[in-house]
């Protein structure tokens, strides 16, 4: 035991496709390993690298988050290093390098995320809670209370790190939840939500639950949808650069932010809509709720849910694209990117729409629209110039590989659906 309690350390890093990988270190051998890094073996995880690369070594950096439901393990996010060098196409690194870019250009960033999750059985089968069946069920106050104490854990936990976490409630499906915690920089808001997830599923199956942030793990409902908050800011004068004169109080900086990121989000849905079901969420057909909360076309408007892009206030944005399989580190680098694309270029995101997208969309007859599909997706990704200029040409390149990787092996399943279709033909 060492004198602050803790007795093992997850020393751990986040693969391309968002998988948390960890050696747990006892306290007494923490030391070595801050100065040395814990050995992996980098293909076993999903990052590029063959089975006869040599270790790679996860290199402790930044804030140590001791386990708030088990205070003598604590978690410390690393940075894979090969060779005596950075791993240029790992997650975390390739967040820090945007952040870095952006303070060249004399910016700082801050970003929250909303991670919805929903509670199922521990066997993931059905809800946890059967009696969570109303049509309209968000807001629930009879639903959120039947989970009070896991969600007041959770927010107890948020409470005594520091997050300042301000509110919980039942989110548009049923069985499912949003908890909001406050704005940081983008690499502090990725390691929270990192930690949440990680927080989230821990806590829910101590409960007896599994925790899950899949975009749609119930075809009829609301998706888990990943919204980000985002300004900036002046490094140096500490200026929301986000607030101007222009229409809805913001400046026309930020109207090149929003331009930029409506540019770039059909080359990043392959990061903000990494997986398959993905696309299950975004176009998707009316829910049971009325509603599904998430964009169908590269838009933008004011208070109005409907577009990809919101804007709740005078001072940041909402992008609305992002679901809850997106990786945390690499999501906030898709942010960053696209804005300082939109700054760099001048990006005019044209007139806002103030429109009903769901109930009016059709009106709209050039609205551009989201990929349709994974491999849609992984198109665009990897033959976009703006994705090797961000985010270099060694992680678009290991990203799509593993990508197509994974494509591929879902093109083998064979569904229900094929022979159902196909067997009479
Ligand atoms: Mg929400």
């Amino acid at each position: 035991m060492t004198e602050n309690g803790i007795k093992y350390y997850l020393i751990s890093f986040t693969d391309l496709f968002g998988v948390v990988r960890s050696k747990l270190v006892p306290a007494t051998a923490i030391d070595d390993m801050k100065k040395e890094g814990a050995g992996f073996a980098g293909f076993a995880a999903h990052l590029d690298m063959t089975p006869a690369h040599p270790d790679m070594l996860a290199m402790p950096s930044g804030s140590i988050y001791p386990l708030p439901w088990k205070s003598e393990v604590a978690w410390i996010p690393s940075d894979p290093v090969l060779n005596e060098k950075e791993v240029d196409h790992a997650p975390r690194l390739v967040l820090k390098r945007l952040i870095a870019r952006a303070k060249v250009m004399g910016y700082k960033i801050m970003t929250g995320v909303e991670p919805e999750f929903f509670l199922l059985s521990l066997s993931g089968d059905e809800l946890s809670d059967t009696s969570d069946i109303k049509s309209k069920p968000c807001y629930d106050q009879q639903a959120l209370m039947r989970r009070y104490d896991l969600i007041s854990e959770i927010s107890d936990a948020m409470i005594s790190m520091g997050w300042e976490p301000y509110q919980n409630d039942h989110e548009d499906a049923n069985g499912q939840f949003e908890m909001n915690w406050g704005f940081s920089d983008p690499l502090t808001t990725a390691d929270r939500h990192t930690f949440f997830k990680f927080m989230v599923k821990s806590l829910a199956e101590n409960h007896g639950f599994k925790a899950t942030f899949m975009p749609k793990p119930m075809p009829k409902l609301t998706g888990n949808g990943c919204h980000v908050h985002l300004s900036i800011w002046d490094d140096k004068s500490g200026q929301n650069l986000m607030t101007g004169d222009g229409e809805l109080g913001l400046s026309k900086f930020a109207y090149n932010v929003i331009g930029g990121l409506l540019e770039n989000s059909k080359s990043l849905a392959l990061i903000t809509n990494p997986v398959v079901n993905s696309y299950k969420r975004i176009n998707a057909p009316r829910t049971s709720s009325g509603a599904t909360w998430s964009p169908n076309t590269v838009t933008y408007g004011g208070n109005n849910r409907t577009h990809m892009i919101r804007i709740p206030g005078d001072n940041r944005v909402e992008i609305r694209l992002a679901d809850g399989a997106s990786n945390p580190y690499l999501l906030q680098a898709a942010m960053i990117a696209s804005a300082l694309d939109g700054i760099e270029r001048q990006v005019n995101p044209g007139e806002r729409i103030d429109l009903d997208m769901y109930a009016e969309g059709y009106k709209v007859k050039d609205a551009p629209k989201l990929p349709l599909n994974m491999l849609d997706s992984l198109r665009l990704f990897e033959k976009s110039e703006f994705v090797g200029n961000y985010f270099g040409e060694e992680f678009q390149k290991a990203y799509s590989k593993l990508k197509g990787e994974e494509w591929d092996d879902y093109m083998r399943y064979f569904s229900e659906w094929e022979k159902t279709n196909a067997l009479d033909v």
